[in-house]
């Protein structure tokens, strides 16, 4: 069974506008899925629908719990990265990571929770950077900081919406090598969408190409079967 199945999805917001068209896509468990295309094709729509930001207008969005089992939706199991890395300023980058981390877990044992913090700094090679704010890290720190918060609470799949458009090549490149490693050591289901097509053919095991007017999947490219877990 694939996570997510998308069933002839339509969008149509109050305005009028038909961002999305009989959209049908499986993702598969362990898959790095990019979506590329023209800018207004629905890629954000498409990705914020996964993440019942979104509801469609018509046609329905199926999740699977990896095996035979029907689930209502994947919930906390969930994480979100947005373009703008969207740090509390208040908080220390540690406060910042553990504002993700679930309420009751976050109740359940102090030392256990700050050495989770420190595992997912050390993860994005940010852990000396624990007690700063983020108005004293670089954009592509403050990148790596959220992308340590999503990661936390162990998610089963990423959505990330253009999260490097905004970096300098040199950074995105290094993010990007680090988001390989990441998602190879975790074989965690992402969807990432980019307008870098070197972006998507480096780190996707498939690419969906999207086209606009109204938003469709055009076609798609599989440079790799996902890996299976261990
Ligand atoms: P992309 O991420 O590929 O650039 P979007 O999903 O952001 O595309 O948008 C798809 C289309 O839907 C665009 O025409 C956009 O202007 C429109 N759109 C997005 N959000 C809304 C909204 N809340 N209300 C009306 N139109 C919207
Ligand atoms: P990135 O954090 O992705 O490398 P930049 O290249 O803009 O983003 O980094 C800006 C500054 O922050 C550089 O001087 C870089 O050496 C420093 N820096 C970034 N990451 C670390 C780190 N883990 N430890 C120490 N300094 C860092």
């Amino acid at each position: 069974h694939p996570v997510i199945q998308i069933l002839s999805a339509n969008k149509i917001f109050p305005n009028g506008t038909q961002a999305l068209d009989a959209v049908d896509l499986n993702v598969q468990q362990g898959e790095f899925l990019s979506l590329i295309g023209p800018s207004g094709c629905g890629k954000s729509t498409l990705l914020k629908m996964i993440a019942n930001l979104i509801e469609p207008t018509d046609g329905r969005i199926l999740w699977w719990n990896g095996g035979p089992e029907r689930i209502g939706s994947a919930g906390s199991r969930l994480a979100f990265v947005f373009q703008d890395p969207t740090l509390m300023p208040w908080a220390r980058v540690d406060a910042n990571v553990r504002l993700a981390l679930d309420l009751e877990r976050k109740g359940a044992d102090k030392s256990d929770v700050a050495a989770r913090i420190h595992a997912a700094l050390d993860q994005v090679g940010l852990a000396k950077f624990a007690r700063s704010y983020p108005r004293e890290l670089s954009g592509g720190m403050r990148m790596r900081v959220s992308i340590a918060r999503a990661l936390i609470d162990q998610p089963d799949l990423l959505l990330m919406d253009e999260p490097f458009g905004a970096l300098d090549e040199f950074t995105r490149n290094k993010l990007d090598l680090d988001l390989v490693r990441l998602s190879w050591e975790r074989r965690l289901t992402t969807l990432f969408v980019t307008h870098s097509i070197y972006e998507a053919v480096f780190l996707s095991t498939r690419i969906i190409v999207m086209a606009a007017n109204p938003g469709r999947i055009h076609s798609e490219l599989v440079i790799d079967e996902p890996q299976p877990r261990d």
